[in-house]
């Protein structure tokens, strides 16, 4: 199944099947040294660069600003949501997110 991903004003929005489900203005944690220097990485993410789909994952780079120490990055390809049976599911992005995704995750995805 065919996923139809777009990003909306500016990066502002990332549309999945033509419904906006993804925004800025949430706040991201990062475990440390990913994305700055500080031990956790509270970052407000203000747009999304890029987005792309993996088997059924949809993923994301975003630009952010780390909250505590004024750091300006881009992330990595990060896991938002997953599509199942053409329904876009959140994943619980308000607690700490792994840049890298995991293998078993990978895997199960291709499934
Ligand atoms: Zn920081």
């Amino acid at each position: 199944m065919s996923v139809a991903l777009r990003t909306l004003d500016d990066g502002a929005w990332i549309s999945v099947n033509d419904t906006r489900e993804v925004s800025v203005s949430e706040l991201w944690r990062f475990p440390g040294g990913n994305f700055c220097s500080c031990d956790l990485s509270d970052v407000v993410v203000e747009g999304f660069v890029e987005t792309g789909v993996d088997g059924r994952t949809v993923e994301v780079r975003a630009y952010g600003q780390c909250i505590a120490c004024g750091a300006k990055a881009t992330t990595d390809w990060l896991p938002v949501g997953r599509v199942v049976d053409g329904e876009f599911r959140d994943v619980d992005r308000e607690s700490v997110l792994c840049p890298q995704v995991a293998p078993a995750a990978t895997a199960a995805a291709h499934r």
